[in-house]
């Protein structure tokens, strides 16, 4: 049985007052639903949130992390310091850090290796560009991202995996997938997953869609058969909207 995630992406947004102001407003907003609730939050946000959501159900999570256990890598962060603060989720592999901090395949590789020898759960993302799209490739970039971001993971961690199905075009852009490209999708990426693993191992990973989800198109989205959650960047900025979109 998959629990579906609804995790928010707040980016480079929120100071930590801010982001207090924030999880005092959604906690009493938060009632417990079905639907597991997150936010991924910048660093200097993670333990004031994870201090604020105690005693609730709603976790927390990184949007970024290094691979190696620790090191001369100056301004970098490694799982042990997000473990420490208890943080639940990590970010791997958004397109925004694909684009302009030149992570990799093989980076985001090296990252999930590093968070599954530890607690915290990865939210991977995949996606393709708008002209990846217009020229008929989605499927096969998105296929190849999984395999080089998977390769020598086995199926018990892969079974702990979250993945986001983000297509670029619609990150931002308030241009949504239609719930049927977004199925198309979700359902193309668990057959690639029982064609890498097998069927359980496929079912049991979490897969969501994320861009432009809004309280407006949260509910046709949700309601697909393939899609477990959503990844939410700027909708999940305000307490009220994020929650909007947790009641779907
Ligand atoms: P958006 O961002 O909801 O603002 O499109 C989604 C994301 O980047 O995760």
């Amino acid at each position: 049985m998959r629990i579906p995630l609804i995790a928010g992406n707040w980016k480079m947004f929120k100071t930590k007052a801010e982001a207090l102001a924030f999880a005092e407003e959604f906690k009493a907003l938060y009632a417990g639903t079905d639907v597991q609730a997150a936010i991924c939050a910048p660093f200097t946000n993670l333990e004031a949130l994870v201090e604020a959501f105690r005693g609730t159900d709603i976790k927390v999570g990184a949007q970024n992390v290094h691979f190696a256990e620790e090191g001369a890598y100056t301004g970098e962060i490694s799982t042990a310091m997000l473990e420490e603060i208890g943080v639940d989720f990590c970010i791997v592999g958004h397109s925004e850090r694909r684009q302009y901090f030149a992570e990799t395949d093989e980076t985001v590789n090296r990252k999930l290796k590093k968070l599954f020898q530890g607690t915290i759960r990865p939210i991977l993302c995949v996606g393709e560009s708008l002209e990846e799209r217009d020229s008929g490739k989605a499927l096969d970039i998105v296929k190849g991202q999984l395999e080089a971001d998977l390769s020598g993971i086995d199926s018990e961690c892969v079974k702990k995996l979250v993945i986001a199905y983000e297509p670029i075009w619609a990150i931002g852009t308030g241009r949504t997938a239609t719930p049927e490209q977004a199925e198309e999708m979700c359902a193309f990426i668990r057959n690639t997953l029982i064609a890498l693993y097998d069927e359980d191992t496929a079912d049991a990973v979490i897969i969501q869609y994320g861009g432009s989800v809004k309280p407006a198109n949260a509910t046709e989205i949700m309601n697909m058969d393939e899609i477990d959650g959503a990844l939410v960047g700027g909708a999940s900025l305000k307490a009220k909207d994020f929650m909007e979109i947790i009641d779907f």
